[in-house]
């Protein structure tokens, strides 16, 4: 019996991105095999991710059009938007009636987006996922050979494709092993992740204020179950940025200390609050690769691009990549082509990467200049945010941009399939 899997599109890694990619093409007929190292049981337990994600409109219509969306069993709508700087009365306020009924996107627990995830494997027994498995060697021949490219897995197995996807994230060891170059650097910023319970309802509104050391952002989460005929606490998720030595005492402290520093960057318009569960801690960086392609090779997620939460895009700049390659590797197929060939994958690259360059330079410049407390700035910024709120052309830009509803967008992201 061979040892090798023949397949059409081998994906390294199984984060949020490479899952959804292989769900995105199995959806459509291809044969696509997905390997990660983790064990996917490990990636559903309570401590393994503790963030929550802004999935914007955009990225949700895909994960609606691929079969995904009806298997996430919580999605908390995020109907407004608000943006501060700290104790500046001026901000600006995003209404998402303003430009119709959807709301700009949905809060999403990463824990119940992978469960999601590994629940709609099931709808595509084709679909194989090889976990926990590492990936030894990629072997991608010669440009023009015709020959496909073969991974050598951990435990020697072999697959054999006509395109190697790297989702493998920030450390993309596929990214490496191609010789693609990244432009990277570290914020010294530590993202403080929790969940709070509050007295007071959010009324779906997502908070983001940008105080001295770093944005402090508030995303509406459901409401915890009832029980015993009680209603759930409301619930927020907190992304508190504070340089490195300052995260982890306050990180350090007991749950009382820790609620009291937070209760002094929350105020107390949500009433009395308190923690839910652990609290998780992010370094924050920057990561760009120079080529998202290669031979037979293309990047996903943060495999080809990480960027700063501030704006809470990074995973949706990957859902757009995964919307883009899809598109790219169907189209493909239905003119005879080989998805792995050199024009499809730079068609994939050059549609994302005005998209990406673009944001990642947008959220770069908005850390640099929201995180301090430098007075020429806080003028130059109170004076962006006073101006914003007043010019509804500007407004009306910044929130499409939040749905992800921007630029000629693959057909997924529309709603539709390809
Ligand atoms: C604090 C914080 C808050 C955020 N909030 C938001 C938000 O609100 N909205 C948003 O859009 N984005 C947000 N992001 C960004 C988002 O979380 C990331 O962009 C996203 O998770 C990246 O997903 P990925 O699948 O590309 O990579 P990863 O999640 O890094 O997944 C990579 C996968 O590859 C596997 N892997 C790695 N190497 C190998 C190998 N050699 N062999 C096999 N498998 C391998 C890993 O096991 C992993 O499963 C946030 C980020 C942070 C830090």
């Amino acid at each position: 019996m061979s040892d090798i899997l023949h397949t059409e599109v081998a994906i390294v890694g199984g984060g949020l991105a490479g899952l959804t990619l292989s769900l995105a093409l199995a959806s459509h007929g291809v044969d696509t095999v997905i390997v990660d190292r983790e064990d996917p049981a490990k990636a559903l337990v309570a401590g393994f991710d503790g963030r929550v994600s802004a999935i914007a409109l955009a990225s949700q219509r895909m994960l609606a059009a691929i079969g995904l969306w009806r298997h996430v069993s919580e999605a908390q709508p995020m109907w407004d938007i608000r943006v501060s700087d700290g104790a500046s009365p001026l901000f600006v306020h995003y209404d998402h009636a303003v430009l119709g009924e959807d709301p700009f996107g949905w809060l999403v627990e990463n824990r119940v987006m992978r469960q999601a995830q590994q629940a709609a494997l099931a709808d595509h027994p084709g679909l194989r996922l090889l976990a926990p498995l590492g990936v030894a060697s990629v072997e991608r021949g010669q440009p023009g050979s015709g020959a496909p490219a073969q991974l050598t897995l951990g435990d020697g197995r072999k697959v054999s494709a006509r395109l190697v996807v790297g989702a493998d994230g920030r450390g993309s060891a596929i990214r490496q092993a191609a010789g693609i170059k990244t432009m990277e650097w570290a914020y010294r910023q530590t993202g403080i992740v929790c969940t709070v319970w509050h007295e007071r309802p959010h009324h779906g509104v997502a908070q983001e204020r940008f105080l001295p050391a770093g944005p402090f952002a508030i995303l509406p989460m459901t409401d915890e179950a009832a029980r015993d005929g009680a209603a759930g606490r409301h619930r927020s998720s907190l992304v508190w940025t504070e340089p490195p030595e300052r995260a982890a005492a306050i990180l350090a402290l007991d749950e009382g200390g820790f609620v009291a520093e937070m209760r002094q960057r929350f105020g107390d318009h949500f009433g009395a609050l308190g923690l839910v569960g652990p609290r998780w801690s992010y370094p924050l960086s920057f990561l760009h690769a120079e080529r998202y392609v290669d031979h037979r090779l293309a990047l996903v997620g943060d495999a080809a691009h990480g960027i700063h939460p501030i704006a809470g895009q990074g995973l949706n700049l990957g859902l757009r990549d995964v919307a883009a390659l899809t598109e790219a590797v169907v189209r493909a197929r239905r003119l005879g082509l080989d998805p792995g060939q050199a024009d499809v994958l730079e068609g994939y690259e050059d549609w994302r990467r005005v998209d990406t360059v673009v944001l990642s330079a947008v959220t770069d410049v908005l850390t640099r200049l929201f995180s301090n407390d430098i007075a020429p700035l806080r003028l130059a910024r109170d004076l962006g945010l006073g101006l914003v709120q007043q010019i509804a052309p500007a407004k009306t830009f910044f929130m499409r941009h939040a749905m992800g509803d921007v630029g000629k967008l693959p057909k997924l992201l529309r709603g539709e399939r390809v």
